[in-house]
């Protein structure tokens, strides 16, 4: 077996740099080698780090020069009882975080909802987009390439497909500035997230566009798709899961769980969610909806940085004749079953609690799943914190359960 110690000190000397070191030891080896490397450079004791209970080589496609792994505590929200398009009863929700306060919040109005008999829960928009930027000569070409492709997406639609099992296009769109043309494609793509097979097939399609018309592709991403980015077009037009969730409380239930009245909490939703964000310019209308997607991406191998997507979300909240209605609508909550980080033991684990493992039947279905439970624990999240804010009581929790 290779020495790690021997391996590190060929970093240090030189002979080998620290991502070579996958092609003299296996994966496990050549984490720990890095590992007695950076403790050796930075004089740090990576003892934990070195600690995880994954296997170093499924991580390999997730992972370059690997040191070991981060460890965040995981909690479980529920069961929350949902009425869903693709999910149909009780489910429970790890969600791994750091924010004291947050799972108890999240599980108050999971109870409440469950007390008043479940949430309603549908996917109501699937497509995840990439939308590369071609230059052309002038508006006049622009105008042209842009008609081709209105006129032709069968044959692009034929040349992505080519590159995938699963995915489908389902639309492009082409949008013109100046010379720049931006084509935003549109993909269905099942269980997966989708931003790898998206990008592949993309490309196979730009290669027809270029052979076809003018255009010359100067980016296979050019930022109108948007990824990871606050951008007003997935607010709008949707990216990944638009999910929508919504629930009745009966007013006895709302008094007796959140300690505050149904009035309070539509006008406190109505006076920040609403007018507070407006005046701020938000582009998410909600109160903390991106602390459960966070936690739920965390806990679910789900690619962290969408979060930015995530959180592109408005909730509502009135007081009717005998209770409460209050909904979350995500615009574009890009998650996956299949691919990404999905794979990994800790993640695996997670997702097989939600009961949302690997390819739905039909395929898309555990994916719709994920994001009606996902929106649902976040509307969950939505009650409880507007009440907390209405009932006055939200530094108390957080002093008690945070600090
Ligand atoms: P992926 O891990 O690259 O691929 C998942 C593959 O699983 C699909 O391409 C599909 O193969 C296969 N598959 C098997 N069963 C399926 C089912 N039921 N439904 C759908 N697909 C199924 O995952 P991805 O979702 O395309 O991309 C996610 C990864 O992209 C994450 O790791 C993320 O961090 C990364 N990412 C990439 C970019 C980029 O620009 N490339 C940007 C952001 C994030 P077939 O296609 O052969 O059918």
């Amino acid at each position: 077996m290779t020495d790690p110690s021997d391996l590190a000190r060929r970093v240090r000397e030189g002979e080998l740099r620290l991502h070579e070191l996958d092609d003299h030891a296996d994966p496990e080896t050549a984490a720990t080698a890095r590992r007695l490397f950076v403790e050796g450079e930075t004089d740090t004791d990576l003892d934990t780090v070195g600690e995880y209970a994954f296997d170093a080589a499924t991580a390999e496609p997730n992972i370059e020069n690997m040191i070991g792994g981060t460890q965040v505590p995981v909690g479980v929200v529920g069961p929350v009882e949902i009425d869903g398009g693709a999910v149909d009863g009780e489910r429970y929700l790890p969600l791994a975080t750091t924010e004291g306060a947050l799972i108890a919040s999240v599980n108050r109005g999971c109870s409440a909802i469950r007390a008043a008999g479940g949430a309603t829960a549908r996917v109501l928009k699937n497509g995840m987009t990439r939308a590369p930027v071609f230059t052309v000569e002038d508006v006049g070409e622009a105008a042209t390439v842009a008609a081709w492709v209105r006129e032709n997406t069968d044959a692009l639609a034929a040349a992505a497909e080519s590159t995938t099992s699963h995915g489908e296009l389902t639309d492009v769109t082409p949008y013109v500035v100046g010379d720049s043309v931006f084509l935003r494609f549109t993909y269905d793509t099942k269980d997966a997230m989708g931003m790898n097979m998206a990008t592949i097939a993309t490309e196979e399609a730009c290669g027809v566009v270029e052979a076809e018309t003018p255009a010359s592709l100067v980016a296979l991403s050019g930022n109108l798709c948007t990824d990871k980015k606050p951008a007003a077009i997935n607010a709008v037009e949707g990216r990944g899961r638009t999910v929508a969730a919504d629930v009745f409380i009966p007013h006895d239930l709302v008094e007796e769980r959140f300690k505050t009245t149904a009035d309070a909490i539509a006008e406190a939703n109505t006076r920040k969610n609403l007018v507070g964000s407006a005046k701020a310019g938000s582009l998410g209308f909600n109160a903390h909806a991106a602390n459960t997607v966070a936690a739920a991406f965390l806990a679910l191998g789900q690619d962290i940085a969408q979060v930015v997507e995530g959180s592109n979300a408005i909730t509502t909240v009135e007081e009717r004749e005998d209770g409460l209605y209050a909904s979350l609508t995500i615009a574009s909550l890009e998650v996956g079953t299949v691919g990404g980080g999905t794979g990994l033991a800790t993640q695996a684990e997670a997702l097989e609690v939600v009961g949302v493992t690997g390819g739905g039947d039909p395929a898309g279905s555990n994916a719709d799943a994920l994001a009606e439970v996902i929106a649902t624990a976040a509307l969950a999240g939505e009650l409880s914190l507007l009440a907390a804010l209405a009932s006055r009581h939200l530094s108390s929790a957080h002093e008690e359960l945070g600090r």
